[in-house]
């Protein structure tokens, strides 16, 4: 597996981070305010030279934010099956923000929209099988790190408390779910599993390798074993091209058309079927949550090796 830097990629990037200065950080995460707007880095995993050429600092951590929630579906569909997991979550695209309660109260029956929402995604982590919430965290931490190379990845403390003091909107979708059957258990408990899920820290280089490993079908790109069945990673990726950037999923399906998870740190997971993983990490958000940069760059890269899957 070689790694090296990439003029071609270096230039869309550097064309890209003119963009920086047009969005904010997230700030409602107190710990995510505490970051450069103007950070971007880009990597690009290619299945048939496994290879991965990458520009900016690739090396910089971030958290996962909204990008896990695509990665413990995968994990929970493995552990409940389909029937179960999509009887609790819906799988319809919204209109609505991430963090919108509103839909839960008018939808019939009560279950959140979709698994990339954060009522879904609450739903979704609830249902991960373990004895006690430290065998589930380190089953979600497990899973991520053999999706990124056997690596023993692990959340940003900082990042996940200050998230974990501050979940009032995340607490009250929680109950809101409790009340309807949705969740069951212990909500502080079910926080405290979400906020490490969503402060699971890695590069861009990594996030590349995850989105590898969904090209591929759910193997691995290097060993060819089974990381994810194939039916559970086509679930994963159709859910990230209908809901995977939010209230913005239709906008990048046209200008962008590949399977992509955006999280409020700035980081963006995105998918070529067959061809390869991409990782970017660009903070400086627009007004829906996602990388303004970020989505530059894949805007860029999809044009010019023609990526889209439409
Ligand atoms: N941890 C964040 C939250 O629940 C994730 C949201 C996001 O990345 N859009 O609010």
């Amino acid at each position: 597996m070689t790694c090296h830097t990439s003029a071609g990629l270096q230039k869309i990037v550097d064309e890209a981070a003119l963009h920086t200065a047009e969005g904010e950080v997230a700030g409602y995460i107190p710990a995510l305010a505490d970051v450069n707007r103007h950070d971007l880095s880009a990597a690009v995993y290619n299945l048939k030279e496994k290879s991965c050429i990458y520009a900016g600092d690739y090396q910089k951590k971030f958290s996962l934010q909204s990008i896990s929630k695509v990665l413990v579906l995968a994990l929970a569909i493995q552990d409940r099956g389909y029937e179960y997991v999509f009887g609790k979550v819906g799988m319809e695209p919204t209109g609505d923000p991430f963090n919108s309660i509103s839909k839960l109260e008018t939808s019939i029956p009560s279950k959140p929209l979709n698994p990339m929402i954060n009522a879904g995604a609450l739903a979704v982590t609830n249902m991960i099988k373990g004895g006690n919430s430290e065998e589930k965290w380190h089953r979600i931490r497990m899973f991520v790190g053999r999706l990124v190379n056997d690596k023993n990845v692990s959340c940003n403390e900082t990042v996940a408390k200050s998230e974990f003091e501050t979940s009032w909107l995340n607490r009250a979708l929680c109950y809101f779910m409790k009340q309807h059957g949705v969740i069951k258990g212990d909500v502080e408990e079910l926080l405290d599993i979400y906020t490490k899920q969503c402060a699971i820290e890695m590069n861009c280089f990594d996030l590349a390798r995850a989105g590898a490993v969904l090209a591929l079908d759910g193997k691995d790109p290097e060993t060819y074993e089974e990381v994810i069945p194939a039916d559970i990673a086509r679930v994963c990726k159709t859910l990230m091209v209908t809901c995977g950037m939010y209230n913005a999923s239709g906008e990048f399906a046209i200008k962008v058309g590949i399977p992509a998870k955006s999280g409020v740190s700035g980081g963006i997971l995105a998918v070529v079927p067959n061809k390869c993983g991409i990782g970017i990490f660009g903070p400086s958000l627009d007004k829906r949550g996602n990388s303004i940069a970020g989505v530059k760059v894949l805007e860029m890269l999809s044009n010019r090796n023609h990526y889209s899957i439409f």
